[in-house]
């Protein structure tokens, strides 16, 4: 055999509280499956001992553990496709390195991509996390089935996902530098399915992802797969357009019937703040837009690969296990 079976991605950012017991933990249950397999990590370009951990990981299971590094931070989504660049099984999952997706539901995940399932997308029962992103997180599933309603999933943010090798092969063919994996993976799915997964806190550490960054995540996954948000702003041109046509009406009848008038001023100053608004609003929309445009045309590298830490397979290794033991890739 050359290549394993199943391929786990796992991104990390600053993560050194949890990579021991994640190392533990996961190992554990994927011996358990009996299945060959590898685990891939990518540190993202973390500032803490995180580099060093996932070091000695991969020197104790130098077979096993794989350990890709960037040179900088370049965000979840992109530290999986560099996952996704180099894996050799023949079924992917990806999952937090932060237990809150726990690997003992990887069984579930790869039985249900053997009953026949290309994507198996997961949604978190009894979801573990603050107010604050359970409520986030509940918007903007709405919004989201709203504006995009091709993209059938219950829970988006859930990273515990698994995917056949075609999947993933055409994700990373893609070559996009802001990109929502789990969307783009339905995109490319014939076959699709969703199963609920155990959902845990932090084992350890702090959530990467703060308001901004995850309004930013948000966007990425919106614009990217709906031009919806430009049509809503044409729409309500339209509509405003049509109202306030309406009003010079009224008020050029209001100034014939009973002349000129001052009152109402700071209505009409009321009304122009909220119309500056939508404007406003609406130009930061393109620019979304715009701005991702302009980030894929200048075509630079999305991410950066410093180090690959990867040992030769004691079996036969077949041709893409060269290919990826380069020690300096630029993707
Ligand atoms: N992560 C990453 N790069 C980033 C932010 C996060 O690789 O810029 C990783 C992080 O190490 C973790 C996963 O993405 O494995 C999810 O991040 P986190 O747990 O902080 O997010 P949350 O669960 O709060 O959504
Ligand atoms: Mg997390």
């Amino acid at each position: 055999m050359s290549s394993p079976y199943i391929s786990i991605v796992i991104p990390v950012h600053n993560e050194q509280e949890v990579l021991e017991q994640l190392y533990s933990r996961l190992t554990a249950a994927i011996d358990a499956l009996g299945k060959s397999y590898e685990i891939i990590l990518i540190n993202d370009g973390s500032t803490d001992h995180s580099a060093r951990i996932l070091k000695t990981l991969h020197e104790r299971r130098p077979h096993h553990i794989r350990v890709i590094e960037f040179n900088g931070n370049f965000g979840q989504h992109m530290a999986i496709m560099a996952g996704f660049e180099h894996v050799r099984g023949e079924i992917v999952i990806t999952m937090d390195a932060d237990l809150q997706n726990p690997p003992e539901e990887m069984g579930k995940l790869v039985a249900t991509i053997e009953a026949g399932h290309d994507v198996v997308n997961t949604y978190r029962e009894n979801r573990q996390d603050s107010w604050w992103r359970l409520q986030v997180s509940k918007w903007h599933n709405q919004l989201r089935a709203w504006m995009v309603p091709k993209l059938v999933m219950r829970d988006e943010g859930c990273m515990l996902r698994a995917y056949r090798r075609h999947v993933v092969d055409l994700m990373a063919s893609t070559g996009e530098s802001s990109t929502f994996i789990s969307a783009l993976a339905l995109t490319y799915a014939a076959n699709p399915t969703e199963v609920g997964i155990a959902h845990a806190e932090r084992a350890a550490g702090t959530s990467n992802y703060n308001f901004y960054k995850l309004l930013r995540y948000n966007f990425d996954l919106i614009t990217g797969f709906s031009v919806f948000p430009l049509q809503l702003f044409t729409m309500l041109g339209m509509l405003i357009s049509f109202c306030s046509f309406a009003f010079v009406v009224f008020l050029m009848i209001r100034r014939i019937m009973i002349g000129p008038e001052v009152e109402g001023v700071f209505t009409l100053f009321a009304i122009m703040f909220f119309l500056i608004g939508i404007v406003l609003f609406g130009l930061g929309m393109v620019g979304e837009y715009t701005g991702r445009i302009y980030q894929e045309v200048r075509k630079r590298p999305r991410f950066v690969v410093k180090n690959i830490l990867d040992k030769p397979i004691d079996i036969q290794p077949n041709k893409d296990v060269y290919e990826v033991r380069s020690s300096q890739t630029i993707s």
